[in-house]
């Protein structure tokens, strides 16, 4: 795919920062910000809403063939809309986070966000965060960052939030998935963020992105 605008690729382990890191790092270059887990959690949240069996693939993709999904913006940030509902907190639900990581490793299923989350590139230089974005989203692209931080500082950054989430059983699926696994892309600048705080991770960010040719 050639297009002149810039992708920011942000990949790592749930509760690893990086959405509050691509967010901040998004405002501060003027760049959009999307959030491909936010995609994922989406079609999940609609399958349970369905009542359909996460573990029958078949079943999963015949009710996504029948799914409206939008992807949008709003004030910066991308927004998921299906079947015409705007959805928020609900991504975010104990039901969801049990069930997203068996979903997002479906390949049809990511084949269509996949298609989704390029086609933003087309039309805004932005920042995207996810598992994959360096590796199979955007390959191509020079700026890629691996946010990391323990499995304690993780699980703490969860409950402190109030979140019901089994971030080390969702890290296993993830990396451990056939296709398209959470890994340390090739080319990628990792920052352990245990120990820092949000600002500084922020920071260590942009270094890095200058380190690999990026010009404000
Ligand atoms: O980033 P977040 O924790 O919201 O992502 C939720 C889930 O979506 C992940 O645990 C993973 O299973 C899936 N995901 C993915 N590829 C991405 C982004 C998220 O498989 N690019």
């Amino acid at each position: 795919m050639s297009t002149p605008h810039r992708a920011v690729a942000i990949d790592g382990p749930a509760a690893s920062g990086k959405s509050t890191v691509a967010k901040r790092l998004a405002t501060s270059l003027g760049l959009i910000m999307v959030n491909s887990g936010a995609m994922y959690r989406a079609v999940t949240w609609q399958i349970l809403q369905d009542g359909i069996n996460p573990r029958d693939e078949a079943a999963v993709l015949q009710a996504l063939d029948l799914m409206e999904i939008h992807c949008g913006m709003e004030d910066g940030l991308s927004t998921i809309t299906i079947n015409g509902r705007l959805l928020g907190s609900e991504l975010r639900s104990p039901e969801v986070n049990d069930h997203v990581s068996k979903i997002a490793s479906i390949p049809p299923l990511r084949a269509r966000l996949v298609a989704m989350q390029r086609s933003y590139l087309k039309e805004n230089d932005l920042v995207m965060e996810g598992r994959d974005i360096g590796s199979v989203v955007f390959p191509q692209t020079p700026f890629k960052i691996y946010i990391d931080a323990s499995e304690e500082v993780r699980a703490a950054r969860r409950s402190k939030d109030g979140e019901a989430d089994a971030v080390a059983a969702r890290d296993a699926q993830d990396s451990q998935r056939k296709t398209s696994p959470l890994k340390i892309s090739d080319g990628a600048i990792v920052i352990d963020s245990s120990d820092l705080t949000i600002q500084q991770t922020v920071e260590e960010a942009h270094k890095a992105l200058i380190k690999l040719g990026w010009e404000d």
